[in-house]
């Protein structure tokens, strides 16, 4: 297993913010992690880092980082059946299972996202949530320190929201997806449509996070910040994004500050004008 002192973050956040931490320990499997957690119970766990602020420009403590390790993807033919270990990207679940001709997973195609971030932020688009195609889940339960199983009826998935949310002293270890058997090209087609519609919404030339806010009940967040003349809007380097006002962009130096600086304005400006309380989608640490 790697490790790293005083190590730079700003690859593994997507905001690109720069920030440290004391220690990265980078698992290569199962053992490790169990290893790691028999120490120390306070680490920092990150997967690709797709969907969090980094709120301090050091951290005095330790992180555990998933992205690009601990990331084997297999299939079960005869089940129908992805399996993964947690720091794989989803985009490999959903390679694997059209090369292995089988559909359900096309719309993690375009969300960068490890499979531990899936399932704890029930990842989704228009075309289907996590908890649609999730089978199970194996997770390091730190209360006992027991490697433990959950089916996916009991994870309370909700919308981005799921179980291993509100318990983060659960660390997940492996997913299993449930798949049904499909046609090559039509799910090629879903992929390469559903990725195109996106990238002509969203800000994909700057650093961001996606979504800043969960949409709240019948309204849209876009619309409103749009109304309120707050496309463009900067705090210091962070600014919401001109192409789909539901975006916090990095314009190059923004501080994990600006970006919160940023959210908090926008909050209550929509809160002022439209009465509706905007719940931040993205993970603060
Ligand atoms: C351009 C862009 C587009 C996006 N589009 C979408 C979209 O369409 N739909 C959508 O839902 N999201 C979208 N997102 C947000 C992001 O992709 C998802 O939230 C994703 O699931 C986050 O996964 P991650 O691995 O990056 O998690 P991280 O950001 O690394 O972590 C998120 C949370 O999960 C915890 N965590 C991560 N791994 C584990 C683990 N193994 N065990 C326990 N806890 C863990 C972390 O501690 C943190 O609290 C987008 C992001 C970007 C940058």
């Amino acid at each position: 297993m790697k490790r790293f002192r005083d190590f730079d973050l700003t690859d593994y956040n997507s905001y690109k913010v720069k920030s440290y931490c004391r220690t990265a320990f980078f698992p290569e499997c199962e053992l490790d992690i169990v290893d790691l957690y028999k120490s120390n119970k306070d680490y920092i766990v990150l997967g690709s880092g797709n969907n969090v602020i980094l709120s301090k420009s050091y951290y005095d403590s330790d992180f555990i980082i998933f992205n690009g390790n601990f990331n084997e993807v297999k299939v079960n033919k005869e089940s129908n059946e992805i399996i993964a270990e947690a720091g794989a990207e989803i985009y490999d679940v959903s390679k694997l299972a059209k090369e292995s001709e089988l559909t359900g997973a096309e719309f993690y195609y375009d969300i960068p996202s490890s499979v531990g971030g899936a399932v704890v932020m029930n990842a989704g688009t228009k075309e289907g949530e996590t908890k649609n195609i999730l089978a199970k889940v194996r997770y390091l339960d730190l209360e006992d320190m027991l490697v433990k199983e959950k089916s996916k009826k009991e994870i309370e998935f909700e919308y981005r929201n799921s179980f291993f949310q509100k318990q983060v002293d659960k660390i997940i270890l492996k997913a299993w997806f449930n798949l049904k058997k499909g046609n090559y090209n039509e799910i090629s087609n879903l992929m390469s449509e559903s990725k195109k519609r996106r990238w002509e919404k969203q800000p994909r030339n700057y650093p961001n996070a996606g979504s800043v806010f969960k949409r709240p009940p019948n309204r849209y967040v876009g619309p409103m910040i749009d109304e309120l003349g707050l496309k463009g809007y900067r705090v210091g380097g962070a600014e919401v994004s001109k192409k789909h006002s539901g975006f916090i962009i990095n314009r190059g130096d923004a501080t994990g500050n600006d970006i919160l600086n940023l959210i908090n304005e926008v909050k209550h400006r929509v809160f002022e004008k439209y009465n509706v309380n905007l719940e931040i989608e993205q993970r603060i640490i």
